[in-house]
């Protein structure tokens, strides 16, 4: 069982069924790659799966059925680079699945970002050995990755054989539900050796054309004294042609004394910048690396350091404190100040695996305030990600008979549709069709995700340059996406989906999508009615170079103007929020007999699916939907939206739609639980919102969908963690430029301490359970001497680097 301390992820056992979540949980990551912590002894297997991935190297393959060819993306699992094992004589290659296993400790270590392990083992012929790793990705030499291998023999001498590997034969794999798709992405380009202890491998890719190289250097040293250049490894092409090659270092041992294995790689490929030839790279940047310890120490400094400004303290909860950590620990591994570098998004499940196929999905919005507020530089090059692809989104839009931009519902290299059109219910064993596509929020959600980072670090020239020109292309999709009906005198929005993805079209409707998704129709009502205030933000000069640039017409704002006091949302006589046309007309779900059938309904889908029922018939959504709209704007922004369509909506019908929806929710998607608690939070139930809590800080740290996280991280939910901490609990937003705190942090935490960037400053918050004290420091690029705070709605002055401090209201 796993042990959790605040710093630290401890497994004290292996426990083979446990191993691939492991893997996942432990992954280490540098924003650049990522390599998942599987036993560096094994190739994939049922038990272990290796993993590395460079974020946003994509490849596609082509897979056959009987009547139809679909084409799958996928982020590319790259060589395996850290595979290091050994054995005593001419038994058997050590690995701890198949050996006998005396005693055994892994564990993460977040605050270095490194995963170590010591495992003691007897052999067949009952030698014992204990073996010690740690393996890291460095932060700052974004090309590097390390493992020291240290073996001890504890009652044995004679000969062991150590072997390394650069292996190039590994496919798309971890996703048992894709293993009927092609999945071999790599094809072998070329294998050597360099100096008398390096072996590179370079490997492409099928289809994007992207060479992949990575390059070894090993060193074996006897108690601390370099034995390598004595022994001499024999290198050998390692099986598989020329997809794998090696080292293999033959040695004496004796009894009690330590034998380490120093393996640094480095990996690149031909999409960095600047790089020609990415073996020539690999080489010289592992010829000139240092020794592992010299690594290990300049890479443990740069987290120390990363934690200065991101660390969440807390007292009153241990497993929330640990949990918070590990979810800024992979934020933090996910997107770097690397990714200004790089061109990628952010992967829904992260670098650790490849769920969804490493595809970047709406789930952004729960990521960005993460960085908005630490790392601006980050959220921007997360942004700019999309900028690149906004003629493809053009293009998009174009061919589905719309205006402006429309991004992808799922987006991968070219920033073309990548997701599928049939999958697989793994319940049934049935393909059936997808129109997730169908999912028009996604480009709101960008706009909305520019708004904010405008709001929070207010980058003028950002939004000059990238930000507004993106916003008004999407406040042009919104519009043609809106139809007039002269019948009712309304705009509507036909055949999409929102984000409940159980429902998919209307019963008895001919045609996928659903017509009047109040979520989708509010959000293109924000975007237009957002968009003429972008507009008024741009300084004359930017104003008019862009609205020329665009060919922006007076007749297009006029109509944006008139589509946010027309479009139809529909609300019942109880003040609630129809979902879309027709919802409630839906059958109900006899839930209580559900839960008492099967032990987990969250994909309720898949269960009326396997028995030939449809959820379209019924009230039973995945994820909230409705709701995301009281989620991502304060009550006050949705009264003024629906107030300018004609609608009156009070503050009891959060709680109603709230009540209502919860009730017919299977939370299939671990982001639902993140709305449900901020929610329940917002509306005083605080009981309610803490289980809501738990439930997000578990999602992935006990794996509670029950098998999803294997296959990767979700970055949704840990993104979405940090924002219920800081716009909940602390309450913080940012009003008129000002940033403003409405305290309601749980009852029994006792302390808790964090910062935040806003503009040009660090607000530091410490938490006890009376009062809050509040800092500005680290002032960057600001002359002023005071700024303006908000307090319980009371403006205040702060100098900086004084404390000062607030009483907490009681509850
Ligand atoms: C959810 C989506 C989400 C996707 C990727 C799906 O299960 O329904 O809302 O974007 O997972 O995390």
């Amino acid at each position: 069982m796993e042990k959790f301390s605040n710093w630290k992820l401890t497994y004290k056992r292996f426990q083979p069924a446990q191993e691939q979540l492991r893997e996942a949980l432990c992954t280490l990551a540098n924003g650049y790659f990522g390599t998942r912590a599987a036993a560096p002894e094994a190739t994939a297997s049922k038990i272990h799966y290796p993993g590395t991935y460079v974020a946003g190297l994509y490849n596609k393959l082509e897979t056959c059925f009987e009547k139809k060819c679909v084409t799958n993306e996928d982020m590319v699992n790259c060589p395996q680079w850290n595979f290091v094992t050994f054995r005593a004589g001419d038994e058997d290659w050590f690995c701890p699945s198949t050996a006998r296993i005396l005693t055994y400790r892994m564990q993460l270590h977040m605050k270095d970002g490194v995963v170590s392990r010591t495992v003691r083992f007897r052999t067949a012929k009952g030698a014992r050995f204990k073996v010690e790793s740690r393996m890291l990705i460095h932060l700052e030499r974004m090309h590097l990755g390390a493992i020291e291998y240290k073996i001890t023999p504890e009652n044995y001498h004679g000969e062991i054989t150590v072997r390394t590997m650069l292996d190039g034969a590994v496919e798309n794999l971890g996703v048992a539900r894709y293993r009927q798709l092609n999945s071999k992405h790599l094809q072998p380009c070329a294998n050597g050796r360099f100096q008398k202890n390096g072996v590179y491998l370079s490997m492409k890719t099928s289809q994007s054309g992207v060479e992949i190289a990575e390059a070894e250097r090993v060193r074996v040293f006897q108690d601390n004294k370099e034995i390598s250049p004595r022994i001499r490894p024999v290198t050998r092409r390692l099986m598989k042609g020329r997809e794998r090659i090696g080292q293999e270092w033959k040695m004496q041992v004796k009894e009690n004394h330590t034998y380490t294995v120093e393996k640094i790689v480095a990996l690149y490929t031909s999409r960095d910048k600047k790089v020609k030839r990415p073996v020539h790279a690999a080489v010289k940047e592992t010829k000139r690396a240092p020794s592992f310890p010299e690594l290990f120490q300049s890479h443990v400094k740069a987290w120390h350091r990363l934690w200065g400004d991101h660390d969440i303290h807390l007292e009153g909860d241990a497993f929330a404190q640990m949990a918070l950590r590990f979810h800024t620990f992979h934020l933090l591994q996910v997107a770097t100040a690397h990714n200004a570098e790089i061109d990628a998004g952010i992967p829904a499940r992260g670098l650790h695996g490849e769920a969804y196929r490493g595809h970047v999905f709406w789930d952004e919005v729960f990521v960005f305030p993460f960085y908005d507020f630490h790392q601006p530089e980050v959220a921007k090059a997360l942004f700019l990600y999309r900028y690149r692809r906004l003629d493809q989104a053009r293009k998009l839009a174009r061919a589905n008979r719309f205006k402006g931009a429309m991004f992808p519902w799922q987006s991968g290299a070219s920033g073309e549709e990548e997701t599928q059109e049939i999958h697989l219910n793994p319940l049934s064993g049935k393909w059936g069709p997808d129109y997730s596509r169908l999912q028009r929020h996604i480009s709101f959600i960008i706009a909305f995700n520019i708004w904010e980072y405008w709001k929070i670090t207010g980058d003028y020239a950002f939004l000059k340059q990238y930000g507004a020109e993106t916003f008004l292309e999407i406040a042009r999709l919104a519009e043609s996406l809106a139809e007039y009906d002269e019948k009712d005198q309304r705009f509507h929005i036909r055949g999409v989906m929102g984000p409940d993805e159980f429902h998919e079209m209307c019963p008895g409707s001919d045609h996928p999508g659903l017509d009047d998704n109040a979520y989708t129709n509010v959000m293109a009502v924000w975007v237009l009615r957002s968009a003429a205030q972008i507009l008024e933000i741009l300084n004359g000069e930017d104003r008019e170079s862009l609205k020329k640039k665009l060919s922006l017409k007076k007749s297009e704002l006029t109509r944006w103007g008139e589509i946010t006091k027309k479009m139809k949302v529909l609300i019942n006589d109880d003040g609630i929020i129809s979902q879309f046309q027709g919802y409630f007309s839906l059958k109900e779900l006899n839930w209580k007999a559900y839960r008492a059938e099967y032990k987990n309904i969250q994909r309720m889908d898949r269960i009326l699916k396997a028995e030939g029922k449809y959820p379209d018939e019924y009230k039973v959504a995945k994820q909230a939907d409705v709701l995301m709209i009281f989620y991502l704007f304060p009550f006050e922004e949705v009264r003024r939206i629906f107030k300018g369509l004609g609608y009156e909506i009070d503050l009891s019908q959060i709680r109603k739609n709230f009540r209502y929806y919860e009730q017919r929710t299977s939370h299939g998607s671990t982001l639902s639980k993140v709305v449900h608690c901020y929610l329940a939070h917002e509306l005083g139930m605080e009981k309610k919102s803490m289980k809501w809590f738990h439930e997000v800080m578990s999602s992935d740290v006990h794996d509670i969908q029950g098998g999803t996280t294997p296959e990767g991280i979700h970055c949704g939910v840990m993104g979405g963690s940090i924002d219920i901490l800081v716009r909940r609990f602390a309450g913080v937003t940012i009003q008129d430029g000002i940033l403003c705190a409405y305290p309601r942090v749980p009852r029994k935490w006792k302390r808790l301490r964090f910062r935040l960037r806003f503009q040009d400053a660090w607000y530091i918050f410490s938490f006890t359970s009376r009062y809050l004290t509040l800092r500005v420091e680290r002032v960057e690029k600001n002359t002023g001497k005071k700024v303006k705070v908000r307090v319980y709605g009371k403006e205040y002055s702060l100098p900086f680097r004084k404390s000062k401090k607030f009483s907490l209201k009681k509850r």
